[in-house]
C-alpha cells in the first residue's frame, strides 16, 4: 500500500517503541518493569476453574467485576471506575476525549513517551514541561507552562525517573489547572501515598492504575481509571464495546481480591529496591530517589549507552532512553535478590574497564 493514503500526521510519525521483549531463556530481564514474581495463586485457581464453554459468549461489556473489585480497594463506587485493556487502552480513550488540533496536551518531561505519540495521533499540540535537573522535581512554573493545555499528564511516581512529587503540590495543580489532569499511578503500590482522594473529590482529575506491574499481570492487559461518575460516563462513550476480554476480567478481579499476597510481594520488591539503590550509590552512581519498582541511575562517567550495552552483551537487559535529558542515565527494573546480585557483580566488572 502506498504510504500517502495515510493521514499526514500518521505518515510522519515514528510510532511508539515499546521496550524490547527478547526471546532468550537465560537472560535477566530488567527492562520493562515487570514483576519478578508470579501473580497471586488466586489467578491460577481462576484459570483452572474457568468454564471454557462460556467463552462462546461475549464478556460483560463494562467489566463490572473488575470495577467492583477496584471500587472495594479504593473506597469508591462502581460508577467511579472504568476498566481498560491495560492502561494503554485507557490512555487512548482519554486522548480521544480531551485532545484535538485545538485542544493541546501538556506532559512533564521526561515521562512516559506514549503520551506524546497519542497526542500526535490526535493532531494535538504537545507542551513538554521539563522536570528540574538531577532531582526531576516539578518546576515551580508548571501551571504557567501548562496554561493553554486541555489535558495535563502527570505520572506519579514518574517513569523513567522513579521519583514521586509532593501530594500538596499535585493537589494545588489539580485545583488551579483549567482542564483535565490525569495522574498515571502505574507504580503507586510501590509508593508511600496516592492521589486517589483527588480523583474522588475534584471534577477534573482522573487517576489511572494498571495490573501490569505490582500485580504481575502484564500479560493479561487490565487497567482501570478512577474519576467522578460524569467523567467515567463520558469515557464509556469512547471505549471499544468489549474492550476487556472475559478471561482477563476474571483474573484481574481475583488478583485484586488477594491483598495479602500483593503486600508481601511489594514489600520484597521495596527491600530489593533499597539495596539496589544503596549498592549503586556505593559504586559511584547517582541514584534518583525511587518510589517505583525500578531505579533511574547515572553511571559514574554518565555513559548510559556504554553501561547498557555492556550488560546487554552479558545477557542482562535494562533500559536506555537515547534522548537529550535521559541519555546519561539508565532505568533498571527491581528484580529478585539473585538477579540484583548478578547486576551488581557485572557493574563492578564494568567499572574496572
Ligand atoms: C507500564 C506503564 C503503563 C502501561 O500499563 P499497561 O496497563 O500495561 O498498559 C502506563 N503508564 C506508565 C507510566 C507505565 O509505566
Amino acid at each position: 500500500m502506498k504510504k500517502d493514503y495515510f493521514r499526514p500526521a500518521i505518515a510522519a510519525m515514528a510510532g511508539y517503541m515499546p521496550g524490547e521483549q527478547p526471546d532468550r531463556k537465560d537472560m535477566v530481564k530488567l527492562n520493562t518493569n515487570e514483576n519478578p514474581y508470579p501473580p497471586s495463586p488466586e489467578v491460577e485457581k481462576t484459570l483452572r476453574t474457568l468454564d471454557c464453554a462460556q467463552l462462546r459468549r461475549y464478556p460483560n461489556s463494562t467489566s463490572d467485576c473488575v470495577r467492583d473489585a477496584a471500587a472495594r480497594l479504593n473506597g469508591a463506587a462502581r460508577e467511579n471506575i472504568i476498566a481498560g485493556n491495560g492502561s494503554d487502552d485507557l490512555l487512548t480513550m482519554i486522548f480521544r476525549a480531551f485532545t484535538s488540533p485545538d485542544l493541546p496536551m501538556a506532559s512533564i518531561n521526561p515521562s512516559y513517551t506514549l503520551y506524546q505519540d497519542l497526542a500526535v495521533m490526535q493532531e494535538a499540540s504537545v507542551i513538554l514541561i521539563d522536570l528540574q535537573p538531577r532531582t526531576f522535581a516539578l518546576p515551580p512554573d508548571l501551571l504557567e507552562q501548562a496554561k493553554v493545555a486541555n489535558l495535563l499528564m502527570i505520572a506519579r511516581p514518574n517513569s523513567p525517573t522513579g521519583n514521586s512529587f509532593p501530594f500538596a503540590e499535585v493537589e494545588n495543580i489539580c485545583r488551579k489547572f483549567d482542564g483535565m489532569v490525569v495522574i498515571d499511578e502505574a507504580y503507586a503500590d510501590f509508593a508511600d501515598d496516592t492521589c486517589m482522594s483527588l480523583a474522588l473529590s475534584l471534577p477534573n482529575v482522573i487517576v489511572m492504575r494498571t495490573m501490569s506491574k505490582s500485580y504481575a499481570l502484564a500479560g493479561v492487559r487490565v487497567g482501570y481509571a478512577v474519576s467522578s461518575p460524569a467523567v467515567i460516563e463520558g469515557l464509556m462513550k469512547l471505549k471499544d464495546s468489549y474492550n476487556v476480554d472475559g478471561i482477563a476480567q476474571a483474573v484481574a478481579a481475583a488478583a485484586m481480591g488477594d491483598r495479602a499476597y500483593l503486600a508481601g510481594r511489594v514489600a520484597a520488591i521495596k527491600a530489593a529496591r533499597a539495596k539496589l539503590a544503596a549498592d549503586l550509590g556505593g559504586l559511584g552512581f547517582e541514584v534518583v530517589d525511587s518510589r517505583a519498582n525500578f531505579v533511574f541511575a547515572r553511571p559514574p562517567r554518565g555513559d548510559g549507552r556504554g553501561y547498557f550495552e555492556f550488560l546487554r552483551d552479558r545477557g542482562v537487559f535494562i533500559r536506555f532512553f537515547d534522548r537529550p535529558r535521559t541519555r546519561e542515565y539508565v532505568r533498571i527494573t527491581v528484580g529478585t535478590p539473585e538477579e540484583m546480585d548478578i547486576l551488581t557483580g557485572l557493574t563492578r566488572e564494568y567499572l574496572k574497564k
